[in-house]
């Protein structure tokens, strides 16, 4: 059923309570219209605009840690709704969770320890006894394909769901440039080189607060020997025998996609 003009008039409200999202009951990904939160019978201690998702205005908002899903809705872990969701509602609601866990991490100053509030005009806490301004952190991690003839080499971490591989990503550390992170993950995760880096496209991925920069590469050097603790399992892959992959909506799922496509049946 299309949302009638008014309905339409009115934003979309991506309200969380914790990391979890408020969304309607059902198949699809939606999100309650309102014009305010109080008129879902929730409480919003900071609400921030977010954007549009199909000519809607959105916002985020963030609920206390007791308030109840209204009737017909519930609060849902956003890893638990990939299945369901396109990029452009999966980009508004990780936008949103971002914002809103920053909010909830920035009330005290880490200077001081003084209490901050809005800033005017920038996504910014200001500390009330210090003035120091504290933005959103965003991390920047490296995601990398590399390819060594006809196969892509994946990998598990502990933390994966069960069955599930992917390429391998890492955080940029401080003073690093984005090659030398590649290199470095490489070489500690799995032991080998790799050569032709070649820029593929980004996306900000909102567990906790990535934005993850994505590269193929070639294969050029070493055995592959996983690190104990950090990956579980390593392997190169030809595509008629993939494994469980990441969800569509992750840049990891497209990388492995491009290289199944150009490898040809
Ligand atoms: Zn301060």
């Amino acid at each position: 059923m299309q949302p009638s003009a008014r309905e339409r008039a009115e934003p979309l409200w991506f309200l969380f309570r914790g990391d979890r999202l408020l969304m309607l009951d059902g198949e699809a990904a939606r999100v309650p219209r309102a014009s305010a939160p109080e008129d879902l019978g929730l409480q919003a201690l900071f609400r921030w605009e977010v954007g549009a998702l199909n000519g809607s205005r959105c916002w985020a908002g963030e609920v206390s840690p007791e308030a109840e899903a209204p009737e017909g809705m519930a609060f849902r872990d956003l890893r638990g709704i990939f299945a369901l969701v396109d990029e452009e509602f999966f980009g508004v609601a990780g936008r949103a969770k971002q914002i809103v866990a920053w909010h909830a991490t920035h009330r005290y100053c880490g200077r001081c320890g003084g209490r901050t509030e809005r800033a005017a005009g920038e996504m910014a806490m200001r500390c009330t006894r210090c003035g120091m301004l504290h933005y959103p952190r965003v991390s920047p991690a490296v995601i990398v394909r590399v390819r060594r003839g006809d196969r892509v080499l994946l990998a598990r971490s502990p933390g994966f769901p069960p069955g599930l591989y992917s390429v391998l990503a890492g955080f940029v550390e401080p003073g690093e440039s984005i090659e030398e992170t590649i290199g470095r993950e490489l070489r500690e995760e799995v032991g080998i080189e790799v050569a032709n880096l070649r820029y593929f496209g980004s996306q900000p991925w909102p567990f906790p607060n990535s934005l993850m920069i994505a590269f193929t590469a070639d294969y050029a050097g070493g055995e592959l020997a996983p690190e104990p603790g950090e990956i579980e399992a390593a392997a190169w892959y030809a595509p008629p025998d993939l494994p469980q992959l990441p969800p569509r909506v992750s840049i990891a799922w497209r990388l492995i996609d491009d290289f199944v496509w150009k490898a040809g049946p």
